[in-house]
């Protein structure tokens, strides 16, 4: 017999323990009970009292979401989003905003009882369902950038100077795994400038050789770029981005590039003089691997605002959230995901969230994932 406090979407199986104290918690919130003694307890709320929310139905769970990614162009975005199976529009497209919940641009549910929902009016309706600390929006965004060309020579703010000067934004710390990177493909990462001084005369004199330092990249890099670092993608890089949730940029050096009105983007040499770190201090992540069965988990970061993990399955294998996160994309491959005895089909450029209501789930084929979760 299964059991379900609707508007929660959560639901309970006899004898299953894991189930048996959500649903305490569930009834604990819903019917304002100091608690619930014991397991007898439970039942008279659920039997007797017959609160009229549970049902004896197969169910719609909230506990995975699966969500439609938002597309961007861009002076630099390509074609290259169409190998992750979407249906990108003309142009050329810079990202996916694949885990997005901003107001430039917000995923969309595809399942369970919040579908149709943008994720950020499902983040202001359910924010418990989403993290467990409590936010005043949803903490991370994530997308899957195609670098046909250079990005703008950049750096993100650090959450104080945005929230001043930015009307209340986050600073953005970022995070980039590289998804496939052509031959000879680069970055620029921090700077050469040892004083603020020798920093804002080498903008001044537009001495961009000099003060950008440039490097390799190539496929299955991770680089971690704390607000404050100078950075661009280089041509050529598809990368998976998680960062703050924030759509803050200031724009050094654009390559005195036009766009087809023949206008060059804006710029902002102050702020970029404003929230650089001087001197650049490179930030190298140590990362752990474990194994176990058929699935390899590789910590690319555990820091200030997310972890993330790179996720590789070779079979059948146990997904432990809490060692994994909460949003997660396949990057490769396909395979199934069961959660709570429902299978679901997954492949390439998916993304979804597993909610506050879901515990382990299990994987299935042969797949890399990403994932993460705002700390
Ligand atoms: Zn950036």
């Amino acid at each position: 017999m299964l059991f379900k406090v609707k508007q929660e979407g959560c639901y309970i199986r006899r004898g299953d323990k894991n189930n048996v104290e959500r649903l305490k918690d569930t009834l604990i919130r819903k019917c304002t009970i100091d608690k619930i003694a014991n397991i007898n307890f439970l039942w008279y709320y659920i039997n007797v009292m017959k609160i009229e929310n549970i049902y004896d139905e197969e169910i719609v769970m909230d506990t995975i979401i699966f969500l439609e990614p938002v597309f961007a162009e861009r002076i630099w975005g390509g074609r290259n989003l169409e190998k992750f199976n979407y249906d990108i529009p003309e142009g050329n497209i810079g990202e996916a905003w694949v885990i997005a919940a901003h107001e430039n641009g917000s995923s969309l549910i595809k399942n369970g009882d919040l579908k149709g929902l943008t994720l950020k009016e499902a983040y202001e309706k359910r924010p418990e369902l989403f993290t467990k600390k409590k936010y005043d929006k949803f903490p991370l965004l994530v997308k899957i950038l195609d670098a046909s060309d250079y990005l703008s020579v950049q750096v993100h703010p650090e959450d104080d100077y945005a929230r001043v000067n930015e009307n209340g934004e986050l600073g953005k710390t970022e995070c980039w795994y590289v998804l496939d990177a052509k031959e000879n493909a680069e970055l620029i990462y921090g700077h050469t400038a040892k004083t603020k001084e020798e920093f804002n005369r080498s903008i001044d004199e537009e001495k961009w050789d000099d003060l950008f330092i440039r490097e390799k990249v190539k496929k299955g890099d991770f680089f971690y770029i704390p607000a404050g670092t100078l950075h661009a993608i280089g041509a050529g890089n598809l990368i998976y981005e998680v960062q703050q949730n924030s759509d803050t940029t200031y724009r050094v050096y654009d390559y005195d590039r036009t766009d087809k009105d023949g206008n060059k983007r804006e710029l902002h040499i102050e702020k970029t003089k404003d929230v650089t770190m001087v001197p650049f201090e490179k930030v190298q992540l140590e990362q752990e691997v474990y194994e176990v069965g058929n699935i390899k988990v590789t910590q690319l970061a555990e820091e200030r605002y997310f972890g993330v993990y790179k996720i590789e399955v070779s079979g059948e294998a146990e997904l432990t959230k809490n060692d994994t996160g909460n949003l997660f994309t396949v990057l490769e491959g396909q395979g199934r995901i069961k959660v709570e005895d429902i299978v679901y089909d997954i492949k390439k450029g998916d993304s979804f969230i597993l909610t506050t209501q879901c515990n382990d789930c299990l994987l299935d084929g042969e797949m890399l994932l990403i994932g993460s979760y705002d700390r």
